[in-house]
């Protein structure tokens, strides 16, 4: 369901009883709406009502109680974190790695085939392996990064890897570019295009016709990555 163009604010939080367990629901009015809306509040795990002028908020929380089933299966249709903890899996360069917890393990972390062996005590596990986890991504996209750089005769002043939740990567106007190390995550090719993006800023500063052709120079797999990012970016932010 769309979201109604107009301000929105929240007037009220109930939790909700869907069956097997309560959810948050929020209720909001928005001053343009026209009826009430029920959606699924995928950042809080339950549901959000949205009330035109004058309707009570009564008749929003009837409305959610009608659609429990609904709200049900929406939520569990959702992509479920994945916390770092011996025997969870997540994708390395788009390939599938379990991690093993190995107290007695050589420090750190290391890669065994398709097994990420972290040592040392289980509490400081989901710490351990994403700094290795940033780190790694460093490793990979610097070099990268230089080289794409070097093919268009440009050189950035700085490569960071951060973890940040709205973009993939950016480029600053000193040419300082910075990534998120979730791309480390995703398969290769997809990381290769968004290293590929960053690197075309450093010569255009804009999305400009002129901009494009530099990154479908640098990169074989412009179009394939940017859907593949569409379908599946968000599903990056469920690790960790
Ligand atoms: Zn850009």
């Amino acid at each position: 369901m769309k979201k109604p163009l107009g301000r929105d604010s929240d007037i009220d939080c109930h939790m909700l009883d869907i069956g097997p367990r309560t959810v948050p629901l929020r209720v909001r009015r928005n001053s343009r709406a026209r009826r009430m809306i029920l959606r699924i509040d995928a950042d809080n795990d339950g549901a959000v009502v949205t009330l035109p002028p004058r309707v009570k908020i009564e008749e929003g929380l009837a409305m959610a109680r009608g659609q429990t089933d609904w709200i049900a299966e929406k939520l569990s249709d959702l992509p479920r974190r994945v916390m770092f903890a011996n025997g969870a899996v997540i994708p390395l360069a788009g390939v599938p790695h379990r991690i093993c917890h190995d107290p007695n393990a050589r420090r750190g972390v290391r890669r065994e085939n398709d097994d990420l062996v972290v040592s040392g005590r289980p509490e400081h596990l989901p710490r351990r392996l994403s700094d290795w986890l940033k780190a790694e991504a460093k490793r990979t996209i610097a070099p990268l990064a230089r080289e794409k750089a070097a093919m268009i005769g440009k050189k950035p002043s700085s490569i960071t890897v951060r973890d940040t939740r709205s973009r993939w990567g950016s480029c600053s106007a000193t040419g300082g570019l910075s990534f998120s190390w979730r791309l480390l995550l995703a398969p290769d090719w997809v990381l290769e295009y968004v290293v590929s993006h960053e690197v075309a800023h450093l010569q255009h500063l804009n999305h400009s016709d002129a901009f494009w052709q530099v990154v479908d120079g640098l990169t074989e797999h412009m179009d394939d990555a940017r859907q593949w990012l569409n379908e599946h970016g968000t599903g990056l932010h469920r690790y960790g």
